[in-house]
């Protein structure tokens, strides 16, 4: 089922779900497949895989020059999507990004899904390249998540790459973009940033989930803006429960997020990470409370591929 489907047969209800990474190459899928199985038992009706980037590398070779290597760190994103979805038969969103892609390699991608049953697609820009220098580095043929947007909305028309015609056979992917409700750290101003959210959506993305936020206040300010312009798909907030004390600025410099003057002295008054992480779940209890006090279609945990502290959250709120 698509993710529309899932929030629209919900009712109103808030529904759970959850966000995973891919194992770390050379470590296995087991892990992962342990992670998510008590969380099942929260019922979300779909489960996000992330995407990550080619990296370049630097290797001393044997003549002792240095040598540039593409390597992706945590590959697998289809895949596992597909061994999710088989292992709990629940529907999975693998992320796609434009960064390191050609239009063709993406298309290719997306039969794959098709043909795996795999409906529905988070689509996004990707995190920068960390060496845009590199020669080694793959090019992107896209610069912004809405060139993905339109590629997926022609497929499901039937229009693909490099054909005169529409076709008969069509794709009929759900697409979701992401959102900022404390703003892109690239776009120069809150409404700027908005104004390209709505280009994702009217380019045909049908749902949206935020970067995380530490304070509601922020997501229902940003709802209402986003209501003001004519955005009016499902928005569905992004949660994550602190865990280190080192998190509240590595978070806030990462994810170019604020952190609230209570969480913070909260925190700073934790004699361990222990004490934070108990801290980090009472947080994301209360902010998931509220939220879903207040409609919030979906809560949407970021839970790093460890399910301990989801689990707390939402035997506590579900
Ligand atoms: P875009 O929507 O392309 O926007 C990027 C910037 O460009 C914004 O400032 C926007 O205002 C501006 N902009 C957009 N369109 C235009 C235009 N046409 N002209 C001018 N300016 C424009 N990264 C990964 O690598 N893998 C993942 O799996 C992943 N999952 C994520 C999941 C969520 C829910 C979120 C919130 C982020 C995720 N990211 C992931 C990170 C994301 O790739 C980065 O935040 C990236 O910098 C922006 O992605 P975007 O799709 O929002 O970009």
């Amino acid at each position: 089922m698509k993710v529309t489907e899932h929030l629209a047969a919900a009712k109103g209800k808030t529904l759970f779900s959850i966000e995973v990474l891919p194992p770390q190459k050379g470590k296995t899928i087991d892990d992962l497949l342990k992670v998510i199985e008590p969380l099942m038992d929260f019922k979300p009706p779909f489960i996000d895989v992330t995407y990550h980037r080619e990296e370049i590398i630097y290797k001393k070779r044997a003549d002792g020059l240095i040598e540039e290597v593409p390597l992706r760190k945590r590959p697998g994103t289809v895949g596992i999507c597909a061994a999710i979805k088989g292992r709990f038969s629940v529907d999975t969103v693998p992320h796609l990004v434009c960064g390191g892609f050609t239009p063709e390699e993406t298309e290719d991608a997306l039969f794959t899904l098709h043909y795996l049953g795999i409906n529905n697609v988070l689509l996004l820009q990707g995190d920068s390249d960390k060496n845009p220098k590199s020669n080694s580095a793959k090019p992107s043929a896209y610069k912004y998540a809405s060139d993905l947007v339109q590629q997926v909305s022609n497929m499901n028309r039937g229009r693909f790459l490099h054909e005169e015609t529409e076709t008969e056979m069509k794709t009929n992917f759900c697409i979701g973009v992401a959102a900022y409700p404390e703003k892109h750290f690239e776009a120069p101003n809150l409404a700027t940033d908005l104004k390209w959210l709505k280009h994702k959506v009217d380019c045909g993305a049908e749902y949206i989930v935020t970067q995380m936020f530490f304070d509601n206040q922020k997501y229902f300010e940003f709802v209402d803006k986003c209501r003001a312009l004519g955005i009016n798909v499902p928005i569905i907030p992004g949660i994550k429960p602190i865990a280190q004390k080192s998190q509240l600025s590595s978070l806030s410099k990462l994810f170019h997020i604020d952190m609230p003057e209570a969480l913070v002295d909260e925190i700073e008054k934790c004699a361990d990470d222990k004490a934070v992480k108990r801290v980090g779940i009472e947080w994301a209890i209360q902010q998931s409370k509220e939220l879903k006090a207040a409609g919030a279609p979906c809560l949407h945990y970021y839970t790093m591929s460890r399910s301990e502290a989801t689990i707390e959250i939402a035997k506590a709120v579900f």
